[in-house]
């Protein structure tokens, strides 16, 4: 009782004990008021039953005797059936007169018998029978009166009363021990529901603590609820779902610090320029113009670092509207291979393509963006004098396109990690790249609904597998 005086009246604890409460008190109410209403219905009519089988006996002897006017033995009978206060008998002839009772004190005082219940009716030849309060008593008694008839004649009227009051009596401990037993069994039920509905609100307070402290960035919490039901399901989701948050932390932590490095490094080449040029290197014409030249390179790099963060964060919130339009794979691939063939040219790469002439749907400038990426990389990596393939074919109801280069291929360490923000096989990071290239083609690809691959055998070569749906 004690957990009772701490309920929150509008919790879901509250809830549930009132609930289970009302419902047991409902319950058992209606049983003890059901067995009660039985109990008493049952007496009354054996009672009922009893009054009459014994006024049938009784008033056959009676109208054998008014038939022959033997009135003493009337009265012998009438005293013999009859017992003080419990049971009373009374014989009035047909005008209504009494001609003997068993209780000759009380009934002296009666003037008018016709007041009396039943006897009206039994004088106009009627069975009357019911419960009625003592003739000089506030008592309630069971009362028949039956017309004697004798050969269709009215020879008088017996009237049988008897008390209920120690029925009433009886009738009132049985009340008395059923409330008490209602009153226990109401308290037991009241502990049993208070632990049922505390089993169930506590798991469902513990989430909502679980919930708050993750939501103040506390991912490091488990959720431990033993219970094989939804609320354990529930928990088992809520700490998936720390998990994921836990990690998503991580990722924007480790984001955050890549972004901070990448920037980092050209801001700090071009401060360190600047101020060498600044310190004198402008006076000699050949430093100057390769120190303009890192200036030139490094704001590049930075610029590009910025937009391809910037394209990234718009294909990760998914704010970028991809535009749907019938795309030609062979001119895609054409236009990619012509913004490349300078660079080719520079780096002596050669370009096979082999591409078939199959339709697709999507935004061409950001599968155009994925190819170059893509393409870039391989040139970039490819030996001198090698050649890059690309291919494209159909495959069931999509288009595989392969970009396969003859360079130092990607050993299976980094394999896995390519795709990822950031992610450079280049430790000390002095090449072009920011490792974001890889990245933004998978999120391209990704958002057409496609997927992106790679595989490599380490000295010969790496193959990325665009597959779009057709
Ligand atoms: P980056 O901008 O550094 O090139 P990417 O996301 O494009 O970043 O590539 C991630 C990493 O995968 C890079 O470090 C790169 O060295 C490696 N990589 C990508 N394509 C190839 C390839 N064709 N051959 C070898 N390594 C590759």
């Amino acid at each position: 009782m004690v957990g009772l005086a701490r309920i929150k009246w509008n919790s879901i604890h509250a809830k549930l004990f009132a609930t289970y409460l009302m419902l047991t008190t409902l319950g058992t109410t209606l049983m003890a008021g059901y067995i009660l209403w039985s109990f008493h219905a049952y007496f009354m009519r054996t009672r009922q039953t009893d009054l009459e089988n014994w006024t049938v006996a009784l008033s056959e002897s009676v109208a054998d005797a008014l038939q022959e006017q033997d009135l003493q033995r009337v009265d012998l009978l009438v005293q013999r059936y009859g017992a003080p206060e419990t049971v009373t008998l009374r014989v009035f002839d047909p005008k209504g007169r009494l001609l003997t009772t068993s209780s000759p004190e009380v009934d002296r005082q009666i003037a008018d018998w016709y007041k009396i219940a039943g006897v009206r009716e039994a004088l106009q030849n009627q069975l009357a029978q019911g419960i009625t309060k003592g003739v000089l008593s506030t008592d309630d008694r069971l009362y028949i009166s039956r017309p004697i008839i004798r050969n269709g004649q009215l020879l008088g009227v017996l009237r049988m009363s008897i008390t209920l009051k120690q029925f009433q009596r009886q009738f009132a401990r049985v009340i008395w021990t059923i409330f008490g037993t209602l009153v226990l069994t109401i308290f037991l039920c009241a502990l049993i529901s208070d632990r049922f509905a505390r089993s169930l609100s506590k798991p469902v307070e513990t989430m909502r603590n679980f919930a708050i402290r993750v939501g103040s960035g506390h991912f490091d919490d488990k959720l431990a609820i033993r219970q094989s039901n939804e609320l354990d399901r529930l928990a088992l989701e809520l700490n998936r779902m720390s998990e994921r948050l836990a990690s998503l932390d991580q990722e924007r932590r480790a984001f955050l610090a890549n972004v901070s490095h990448e920037l980092r490094t050209p801001i700090s080449n071009v401060q360190v320029t600047v101020e060498a040029l600044r310190s004198g290197a402008a006076e000699e014409p050949e430093l100057r113009d390769r120190f303009f030249q890192t200036v030139e390179d490094e704001t590049k790099r930075m610029s590009q670092l910025i937009r391809d963060l910037l394209d990234l964060g718009r294909l990760e919130a998914g704010v970028t509207q991809l535009e749907q339009q019938n795309i030609s794979l062979r001119s895609l691939i054409e236009r990619a291979v012509r913004a490349m063939e300078p660079r080719m040219q520079t780096l002596g790469v050669s370009l096979a393509v082999d591409v078939a002439d199959l339709q697709l749907q999507g935004d061409p400038e950001r599968l155009l963006q994925a190819l170059l990426n893509i393409l870039d990389n391989a040139i970039k990596h490819s030996l001198p004098n090698s050649q890059v393939s690309i291919s494209g074919r159909k495959d069931g109801k999509h288009a595989l396109v392969k970009i396969q280069d003859k360079g130092p291929g990607i050993s299976e360490k980094d394999l896995p990690r390519i795709f990822e923000q950031f992610y450079t096989t280049d430790p000390s990071r002095k090449g072009s790249g920011s490792g974001l290239g890889l990245a933004i083609a998978k999120r391209i690809v990704e958002a057409h609904g496609g997927s992106i691959t790679a595989s490599s055998t380490p000295g010969y070569g790496a193959t990325f597998t665009i597959c779009l749906l057709l």
